[in-house]
């Protein structure tokens, strides 16, 4: 049986790796460098220059990172880092570009809680290190927001969002989609745990998955 492919030629995800890494690795420091196949992959793989039709023409390398940052160069933006591993894997659907942006919104209010209910809430003992959406969970508002919006208002939540200019996405102030949330979000119970006990509350299916845009935004490009 054979198997289609992961992006283009390429079988598995590791030879799409493997390929452009050697073609980086093959680069000095500083010098300007083409590749199609580096400039395909960006075009059609991350997260905002997919949605924008961005293709960088020329890469580099530089030392501002370890190994290296890795630059592209935009016409009318100039150069840019510009993550080629993360384009490694499935870029991330609109949503879940928002859910990330909406779960990152609520973190200081998170930490509040949390510091302000120092002890765990299930176990009574160990320390509460997450704080935890009990009901409705945090999937399950997400979900209600997307049943109440637009294609659209997805669309007008992303629309004003310059990735060159502000790498981490988030919603609009004002916007209809962070209006849904916090309605839903303010009447939320929350519960601050200990490591042990949150995990636990992780063992159902989950129909939004939302740590790898999460956990992508995090870091540099
Ligand atoms: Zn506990």
């Amino acid at each position: 049986m054979t198997k289609s492919p992961y992006w283009r030629d390429f079988i598995r995800r590791e030879d799409v790796e493997t390929a452009v890494r050697a073609l980086v690795d093959a680069q000095d420091f500083g010098r300007e460098f083409e590749s199609s196949l580096i400039s395909d992959l960006i075009l059609e793989r991350h997260y905002f220059c997919r949605m924008h039709g961005l293709r960088p023409t020329v890469f580099k390398l530089t030392h501002e990172d370890r190994p290296y940052r890795f630059y592209g160069f935009f016409a009318e933006h100039g150069w840019h880092p510009v993550s080629w591993t993360k384009c490694l894997k499935p870029p991330p659907s609109k949503q879940l570009i928002i859910v990330a942006a909406l779960r990152n919104r609520i973190e200081p209010e998170k930490l509040a809680f949390r510091k302000s209910h120092p002890i765990c809430a299930r176990c009574g003992q160990a320390a509460s290190e997450e704080t935890h959406h009990a009901a409705p969970t945090f999937d399950e508002i997400t979900r209600q927001v997307f049943a109440t919006v637009t294609a659209a208002d997805i669309d007008t939540a992303l629309a004003d969002w310059d990735w060159f200019d502000q790498k981490v996405f988030a919603v609009p102030e004002g916007h209809v989609i962070q209006q849904c949330f916090d309605a839903i979000h303010s009447s939320a119970r929350l519960e601050a745990l200990c490591k042990s006990c949150h995990n636990q509350t992780k063992r159902r299916p989950k129909a939004i998955k939302t740590g790898a845009v999460a956990s992508e935004q995090g870091s540099v490009s």
